[in-house]
Formats: C-alpha cells, sequence, structure tokens
C-alpha cells in the first residue's frame, strides 16, 4: 500500500518516495530554547513523532535531525532581561525540552545539533552566497540576502515578489508577508548582543535564525534530502527563506516533501508565548494529566486542521485511554501476547489505508474505536473467540506502537522484525526454503524464535 502526504510546496498530496530506498532522511524545526516549549509548539513536535512513527511502521528506516535553535533574536534579548548567560539560559531550556519530550513519550530525535555549534559551516555558507551574487553586505556589518536574486522566492508560500517596489531590509527573524524583503543571513554585532559575537570576514556580529537551518540540514543530511517539517508558521519567512539561501548555496534541490501543522488553539486564538496564552507540560502535569491523555487530545485531529486544546476535555480523553488500558488488560489476562502470530483483524486493512491517505488520524482512530467496541461487545455477551487472541493483540500492538496511548509501551514487536517476517511469509509462500531458513537464522540472531503452524508464523523472544 501506497503512502501518500500533503507536500506544502505544491499543495498537494503526493505519492512519498524516499531518495534512497527504505530509508527517510527527515529534518524538522526544533524549539527555540528561551522559556519552556508549550503545548502548542509539541503539537508541532508530536505530529513529526506520528509521522515518524508511521513511516517505521511500514518499513522505512528514519534518520531525523531536529535543531535546537541556542541564538536567535529571543534567546538574546531573554538572556538580556534576566541578566543571565546566553549559553546557561539555553542549556536550561534544552534539558528541559528534552525532559518533556521523554515524558510525552516521544522519540528522540537521531541527532539534536545545536546552532551555535555550525557557525563557522554558516559563515561559509554565506561567503559561498555572496561570491554568486546572492548576498551583500549593508553599512552596518549584516549581510542580506537579495530575494530579487532567486526567480523561485515565493514559491512555497505562494507570494509573488512586487518587481516594482524597491525592495528593503529586514534585520528580524520573525515578520510578516507584508514585509517580503531581502532578509538577514548575518547580524552585525551591536551592544545589546554582548558577547554573543563571532568573527566573520565581513564583520563582527551572528547569524540570522534562518542560516541556521540551511546549514543544520545541509552538514547533517545533505543538500537534497526527503521530507521537512513545522508548524504553519513556519512556512513564511523560515521555510522560504531556508529554500533560498539552500538552493542558491548547493544548486541542487533542496528538499522533496514539505509537511506543515496546523496551530494548536487556546480560546480561538493561536497558542504563543508572546500572547501569554499557553499551556506547559509542567502545568498540565499538576492539573493529573497523563502523557496519554495529551497525546490522545493532540492526536486526534488532522494534523493539518486547527484544534483547540482544552482542559476540560481530561476528562473525557481519561475514559478513552482507560476503555483501550481495559482491553489492552483483557487479552493480557487471556495471555494475548503469548499467542504467536502475525496476522491482523479485517479491520486494520482500513486503517493502513486511512494513515496512508496523509496520516488521517480521525479516520484510523474511528476504525480502531469501532473494531475495538465490536470486541467488547463480544467479550460482555461471552462470545469472543480465542482465534481472535492473536490478531487483536496485534492490531492493538501496532495501534499503540503509532499513538503511545497505553501506558505499557512493550507491546510492539520492531518494525524490523516485521519486515523480515513478511520476507519469510512470501519466501514461504513461493516455496524458496532456503531463504525461508536463513530469514529464520537472522531472527534468531536478532533474538527471536520463529515457529510454522498451521495458523502462520508464530513469534517470541529468545
Ligand atoms: P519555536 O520554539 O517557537 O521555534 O517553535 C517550535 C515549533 O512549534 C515550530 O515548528 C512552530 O511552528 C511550532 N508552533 C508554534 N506555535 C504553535 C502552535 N500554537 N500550534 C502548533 N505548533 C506551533
Ligand atoms: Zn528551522
Amino acid at each position: 500500500m501506497s503512502l501518500y502526504l500533503y507536500n506544502t510546496y505544491n499543495r498537494k498530496k503526493e505519492l512519498f518516495n524516499s531518495i534512497d530506498i527504505g530509508r527517510v532522511k527527515l529534518y524538522t524545526c526544533g524549539p527555540t530554547v528561551y522559556d519552556f516549549s508549550h503545548i502548542g509548539n509539541f503539537r508541532t513536535f508530536l505530529f513529526q513523532d506520528l509521522l515518524k512513527r508511521w513511516l517505521l511502521h511500514i518499513g522505512y528506516e528514519v534518520y531525523h535531525v531536529m535543531n535546537i535553535t541556542d541564538v536567535d533574536d529571543k534567546t538574546i534579548k531573554r538572556s538580556r532581561e534576566e541578566d543571565v548567560d546566553i549559553r546557561i539560559l539555553t542549556n536550561k531550556y534544552e534539558s528541559f525540552f528534552i525532559d518533556d519530550i521523554k515524558w510525552l513519550k516521544i522519540i528522540p530525535a537521531d541527532l539534536f545539533p545545536r546552532a551555535t555549534e555550525y557557525i563557522s559551516q554558516m559563515i561559509k555558507m554565506i561567503q559561498n552566497l555572496s561570491e554568486k551574487g546572492f548576498a551583500y553586505k549593508d553599512d552596518d556589518g549584516s549581510m542580506y540576502f537579495s530575494i530579487s536574486e532567486f526567480c523561485e522566492y515565493g514559491n512555497l508560500s505562494k507570494m509573488k515578489i512586487d518587481s516594482k517596489k524597491p525592495t528593503n531590509r529586514v534585520l528580524n527573524d520573525e515578520y510578516d508577508k507584508g514585509s517580503i524583503n531581502d532578509f538577514a543571513l548575518w547580524k552585525g554585532w551591536k551592544n545589546e548582543d554582548g558577547n554573543v559575537v563571532w568573527d566573520a570576514p565581513w564583520g563582527k556580529g551572528r547569524p540570522g535564525w534562518h542560516i541556521e537551518c540551511s546549514v543544520m540540514s545541509n552538514e547533517t543530511l545533505g543538500g537534497h534530502f526527503d521530507i521537512h517539517c513545522g508548524g504553519v508558521d513556519n512556512i513564511f519567512p523560515h521555510h522560504e527563506n531556508e529554500i533560498a539561501q539552500s538552493k542558491c548555496a548547493t544548486g541542487e534541490k533542496f528538499v522533496n516533501y514539505w509537511l506543515h501543522s496546523e496551530h494548536l488553539m487556546i480560546e480561538s486564538n493561536k497558542m504563543s508565548k508572546s500572547s501569554g496564552n499557553y499551556l506547559t507540560i509542567n502545568e498540565l502535569k499538576e492539573d493529573g494529566f497523563s502523557p496519554e491523555s495529551i497525546r490522545y487530545q493532540l492526536l486526534s485531529g488532522h494534523y493539518r486542521t486547527k484544534i483547540l486544546f482544552s482542559k476540560n476535555k481530561k476528562h473525557e480523553s481519561d475514559k478513552i485511554i482507560q476503555r483501550i488500558l481495559d482491553f489492552y488488560n483483557f487479552l493480557k489476562t487471556k495471555d494475548a501476547d503469548k499467542v504467536i502470530t502475525t496476522s491482523l483483524p479485517e479491520d486494520y486493512k482500513y486503517f493502513e489505508m486511512a494513515m496512508n491517505n496523509d496520516l488521517d488520524t480521525p479516520q484510523a482512530f474511528a476504525v480502531f474505536f469501532k473494531w475495538m467496541k465490536r470486541q467488547n461487545k463480544k467479550i460482555n455477551i461471552g462470545a469472543f473467540s480465542e482465534d481472535e487472541l492473536g490478531s487483536s493483540w496485534n492490531f492493538l500492538t501496532v495501534f499503540n506502537s503509532i499513538f503511545g496511548l497505553t501506558v505499557n509501551d512493550e507491546l510492539r514487536i520492531p518494525s524490523f522484525i516485521k519486515k523480515i517476517l513478511l520476507l519469510r511469509q512470501k519466501a514461504r509462500a513461493n516455496k524458496d526454503w532456503k531463504s525461508s531458513d536463513s530469514l529464520r537464522d537472522e531472527l534468531n540472531q536478532k533474538g527471536w524464535i520463529v515457529e510454522d503452524t498451521k495458523n502462520g508464523q508464530k513469534i517470541k523472544k529468545i
């Protein structure tokens, strides 16, 4: 079955094909560590976790890079306000962030590069852009990207540059669509930057926010990679500017699929730190929220629709989590986890279809809960057949490996093991006993024993 993802660049769902067979390179814009991340930020990070878990489930290896923005306008401003060294400030909030993602059961990225560790590479990229005529220096020692030199500028955000209007310059990292202008690659040093300063051939200063992601992605994933994610507010100017910098610097296509998640709202406004209307994980913990309950609220809406977070929905999500747990406990008391089979119920097909359709979680949840309700009904009237134990366990295992909604997370057979089982199943169907045996040996080496029964392969841990 094929995976379709909505590519913001082309504004349509597209068939997903990775550049390297079976391997996905994923870059996601990470937190700006000047404060606690709020649950709006975590909506975006959870969407990325969902995407990654689904890619892993359908058999891809995923190499995931999430950057840490530890120098920008906001971090400098906050360190000045609090009169604390920027490194102390950013280390503190980076470690809170890592704690929060662990608590929320987000699979950590393979790499968390910090912007401050890539300054020399940023200087090189700016130099490269300058040599090619895409960058110029301003009187205050800042370097700007000349957007009129890049004819594709505006293609991601679907904005047109008015060629009759003289281009101005924006120094701020964040600005709105009303001010499409040349943007800062490097900001010449000012008093308020204090000791946040590096030497560059054109003068001392610090990088702009956008060049940070172009460089960190290039250094860790190469100039051309599969998927780049962020929240919708990243489309302009951040990702538009990343494309301009990266394409002009490397001459390569930059990213194949751009995926953006919609905002988490609070009382019909975007949840944001600047407006002060936000909730942190700590606050929700104090209110007795479990990670599963937050995951449910943040994942049950489709990632491309706005959702409203409400503390009042806690009771409802807790009830749903409890229902899953009751079902899990029932299966466990029946030793369903010891029934070793790779079979899945019919309904799984519809679940898979929904997830492959641009991660349609509302539909996938509907399929799973309808099926669970039917199973519970059978349990209540004593009509649940022992034959269904294994397949029920497997569906629950898959569901949990994607959504992480039960407390016990040890439910899953890793996807690479499932892949070997699938290959072995095919080999056996083709009476290719040699391949079947060597795949069995491979499973043994990886710590699993496979047994062939009249109901198919049964697998257990050695
Ligand atoms: P920041 O720490 O501000 O750099 O943001 C980290 C990520 O959170 C970015 O990808 C933003 O697009 C995303 N984000 C910010 N506010 C919200 C929100 N209210 N809902 C969903 N995502 C958000
Ligand atoms: Zn970024």
